[in-house]
């Protein structure tokens, strides 16, 4: 299972925050996952690791989900660390990532595959019923959005299903605490530690 040569070429060019060998690792996970179910992404910004998880996707025989309301995270706006000045939009200056996610995937030729769910994950998680067999949690990364989608989202997870989360670091000097808390709160709930690549965990429901 890989991504074809185009879409590699896609996901490396594209915006995000997702170095390659932690896209493979993502891709990889996305894979087995997709065996059990369709998947679903928490945060799409430009649509870089949607590449990764649409390659997984298309492999299966799946859809990727991949949720964003697309007017960037706290940590994404002017000001901080994650900001990229090219993805506001001039004429209000409020940030607008759908127009780069939706040139990535069409780029990537995966329109058939990644479908663009434009909204609050908590608001349309308020309104969804389908289990899936992958979920991606890479989102909001204060401390209460993270957790929301984690208590969103999680439970849509099938039996033998896989649940990825991005931006984990142990120590506070290495980064923000809430992914690995929320990576906490799921070993805990019963999920079982799978792999470590980077900041990318994955576990199996
Ligand atoms: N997965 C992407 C990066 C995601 S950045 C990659 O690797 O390329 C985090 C994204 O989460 C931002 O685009 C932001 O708009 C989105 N986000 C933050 N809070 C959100 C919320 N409550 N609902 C929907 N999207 C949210
Ligand atoms: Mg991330």
């Amino acid at each position: 299972m890989s991504l074809t040569d185009r879409e590699l070429t896609v996901a490396r060019d594209a915006k995000g925050f997702m170095p390659d060998d932690e896209g493979l690792a993502l891709h990889a996970a996305g894979c087995d996952g997709g065996r059990i179910g369709p998947l679903l992404e928490i945060g799409s910004y430009c649509g870089k690791s949607g590449v990764y998880l649409g390659a997984a996707a298309r492999e299966c025989g799946t859809v990727l989900f991949t949720i964003d309301h697309h007017r960037g995270s706290e940590e994404n706006q002017a000001e901080w660390e994650h900001h990229d000045p090219e993805v506001v939009d001039s004429r209000t200056g409020r940030m607008d990532t759908l127009p780069f996610f939706r040139r990535t995937v069409e780029a990537a030729g995966l329109e058939s595959v990644v479908v663009g769910v434009l909204g609050d994950s908590p608001t349309v998680g308020r309104y969804w019923t389908s289990p899936v067999g992958f979920l991606f949690i890479d989102g909001g990364h204060a401390e209460a959005v993270a957790m929301a989608d984690y208590t969103t989202w999680a439970n849509h997870v099938l039996a033998g299903g896989v649940l990825a989360i991005h931006d984990v670091f142990e120590r506070p000097e290495q980064g923000g605490q809430a992914p690995f808390h929320v990576w906490q709160r799921a070993v805990a709930d019963g999920f079982t530690p799978l792999a470590t690549t980077g900041s990318l965990r994955t576990l199996r429901r």
